[in-house]
């Protein structure tokens, strides 16, 4: 089963077509988790996978958020349900610090301080409900190194399962999250004819056992649909691409790519 690990059809970008979206998703016959990126988005992606049969949700604070409300642990525990499969997404995300720093923050390394602390808070919450955990991370600080940093967070902290959602760091680094048993969300930029380059190499040499595919939509449209709004459904673009990367069948990296969901979120 076509399964999108990674989409936001909580965002505001559907208010207008949210039915006609579903209603493609539903006609693929396909599965979506939906990520919530602030208290009201998460209650959004709770709500939908109690009403759609077809979704799925996580919860949690998105780092470039951690300034602009406060996490409460305990909100979020009371939007955990059966369908809600995991907490996040949650990271450090050092390419919009200018924006962070614009919302009250005074330094890159409050800022950096504060995104630890709230991942960690979000670590204990997926512990304590034994749900998976979404990382988000972003360079774009000189010197730091967010993959790295999240994976030594997540060994010793002994999590056991988590994602490494839209990942953008290079193939070492992408080796040693395998390694440690953890996946690699790819999402439409490997289907991008430039710039491609190293998601084309990870997505080429990592285990397709360690691999999910995500839209991260409405961003990140894939090729043919790049620049416009994503949607569910384009995950089958990402998919081809890996196909042909690995030079395998379409059908057989659609099928693990299910097995590693319900592997990464017990569904
Ligand atoms: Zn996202």
């Amino acid at each position: 089963m076509l399964i999108d690990t990674h989409a936001h059809l909580n965002f505001k970008a559907y208010k207008d077509d949210f039915e006609q979206v579903v209603k493609r998703c539903q006609k693929k016959k396909m599965s979506v988790v939906n990520i919530g990126a602030q208290f009201s988005t998460s209650k959004r992606a709770a709500d939908f996978a109690q009403k759609y049969d077809f979704m799925y949700a996580a919860i949690g604070l998105h780092p470039i958020h951690i300034f602009d409300e406060i996490y409460e642990a305990e909100a979020y525990q009371n939007l955990i349900h059966d369908k809600v499969v995991a907490i996040g997404e949650t990271g450090f995300d050092y390419y919009h610090v200018d924006e962070i720093l614009t919302k009250g923050a005074k330094s890159i390394e409050e800022i950096s301080n504060k995104q630890q602390e709230v991942f960690l808070q979000h670590l204990k919450l997926a512990k304590k409900n034994d749900l998976a955990l979404i990382c988000h991370g972003r360079n774009g600080v000189e010197g730091r190194e967010v993959y790295s940093e999240m994976l030594e967070i997540l060994k010793q902290e002994k999590v056991e399962r988590a994602v490494f959602h839209c990942y953008g760091g290079d193939l070492t680094i992408a080796e040693k999250i395998v390694e440690n048993g953890y996946y690699i969300g790819i999402d439409g930029p490997v289907t991008f004819q430039k710039k491609a380059e190293e998601i084309q190499k990870i997505a080429t040499e990592i285990p397709l056992e360690n691999i999910l595919i995500e839209t991260d939509c409405p961003y990140l449209s894939p090729e043919p649909h790049r620049g416009k709004r994503n949607e569910p459904i384009y995950v089958k673009y990402v998919a081809e691409k890996i196909a042909e990367l690995k030079k395998i069948s379409k059908e057989e990296v659609i099928e693990q790519m299910w097995q590693n969901a319900k592997e990464l979120f017990r569904i």
